[in-house]
């Protein structure tokens, strides 16, 4: 549709071959958009994957981040940090847990929910019991533990030996995982929607069926809400609208609000093998990640924030449903809850996701075929119907054979 006029885009780059990105880069954000280098505006409903829950340049944590910037970004985890305290007391506050460990990503977030699993069982004496549980689908992350944790070939390709202590069974077999539960097994690792996936909602009776089974077997249950979490579902976590807790849980993405930063949190019991000197992180919970993350809170939990969301998603569910029945030879059906959506295409994904960018509205693709909008939580009405549109005009384009 337009031409590369950058070009150092398209230049050999100095960068690490790992990414194909896409021929564009944003000069600044306002909201639910982002205007390119060329002054084009694109609504963006991918949030650069989940992140940007509260939309681009939010006033309030543009004005947290300059006023933390001017007075202090970093003393390290050798020393108190009063943010770290108030953000963690808020977060257990709104949650089932009583610990929190701060990092920088969702991997390391994950990487210290899984540390925090096998301490749990090393403390009560059973250093044998280190083996977790995960299922076909999921994404856990790109560290060297978490693409094990995450068991996807095309990502433990040609890293050497697989991390040890992994066994994944598939998604939502009740039966399949109790057979791989044995004598060393430490913990059930699950996304409650798988993100990367493509969008796949556990069932709410395979949630509890877990909670039930980790119980009778003294396994540690821990969620993955790294993309499911904070506010993106239409409750705090993903996890409440199953009423089931976990002992262990990962989040970050919108956290930060885009803003580098991730969590552990865990209950007392499954944090009680964390003793001091065993786990640690030069920058997590840095003084300005923590502004960022508190002042993400001060927007969340405003009253009627949450209920804002739900009513929004259920909205914009219903205008894609229709989009669904109307063009069946592009778009197979809408899954998800709350502002985590997949739409399960009949054309191949990314076809839709450059027709969409085509039409300047950003997407991301996932697997099993599908594409995820993850727009900002704080999407507009008008906004929402401008998406409705610009995908209505990307099914009709696509639709009818008469494309590539
Ligand atoms: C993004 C994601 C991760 C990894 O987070 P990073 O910040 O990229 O390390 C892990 N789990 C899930 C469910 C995710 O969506």
């Amino acid at each position: 549709m337009h031409t590369v006029r950058d070009s150092q885009m398209t230049e050999q780059s100095p960068l690490f071959d790992t990414y194909a990105r896409a021929p564009i880069a944003f000069d600044h954000g306002e909201g639910s958009w982002l205007v390119d280098t060329r002054g084009e505006r694109y609504l963006d409903f991918g949030g650069g994957i989940a992140v940007s829950a509260l939309g681009h340049a939010h006033p309030h944590l543009v004005e947290t981040l300059r006023e933390q910037a001017g007075k202090l970004w970093h003393t390290s985890n050798l020393y108190q940090v009063p943010g770290q305290n108030k953000l963690a007391k808020r977060l257990v506050e709104a949650s089932f847990a009583d610990r929190v460990f701060f990092t920088n990503s969702g991997a390391e977030a994950m990487e210290c929910a899984i540390k925090t699993a096998r301490r749990y069982h090393f403390a009560n004496g059973h250093p044998e019991r280190f083996r977790i549980i995960t299922f076909e689908g999921a994404f856990h992350g790109r560290t060297l533990a978490t693409i094990a944790a995450g068991g996807q070939p095309k990502y433990l390709e040609g890293f050497g030996p697989k991390v040890e202590g992994f066994d994944q069974v598939p998604f939502d077999d009740l039966d399949a995982l109790k057979a791989a539960i044995t004598d060393e097994t430490a913990a059930i690792v699950i996304e409650p929607v798988q993100g990367e996936g493509g969008i796949r909602p556990v069932p709410i009776r395979f949630l509890r069926e877990l909670r039930a089974l980790c119980d009778e077997k003294g396994l540690m249950l821990v969620f993955d809400e790294i993309q499911s979490g904070m506010g993106r579902t239409g409750k705090l976590f993903a996890h409440e609208w199953a009423g089931v807790e976990p002992d262990i849980m990962a989040i970050a993405k919108a956290i930060g609000g885009g803003f580098p930063m991730g969590a552990c949190l865990a209950t007392d019991e499954a944090a009680k093998g964390m003793v001091p000197g065993v786990h640690g992180t030069t920058y997590g919970g840095n003084p300005l990640a923590m502004a960022v993350g508190n002042a993400v809170l001060d927007v969340m939990l405003e009253d009627g924030f949450l209920e804002a969301v739900r009513d929004k998603a259920l909205r914009f569910k219903q205008g894609l449903a229709s989009i669904v029945d109307r063009y069946p030879d592009v778009l197979a059906e809408i899954r998800g809850e709350g502002l985590m959506l997949g739409l399960k295409c009949v054309v191949p994904n990314t076809t839709l996701v450059k027709e969409l960018y085509a039409n300047h509205m950003l997407t991301v693709p996932a697997g099993d075929n599908v594409v995820r909008l993850l727009p900002p939580l704080t999407a507009t009405d008008e906004e929402i119907a401008i998406a409705l549109e610009r995908i209505e005009k990307a099914a009709e384009n696509l639709s009818g054979g008469d494309r590539a």
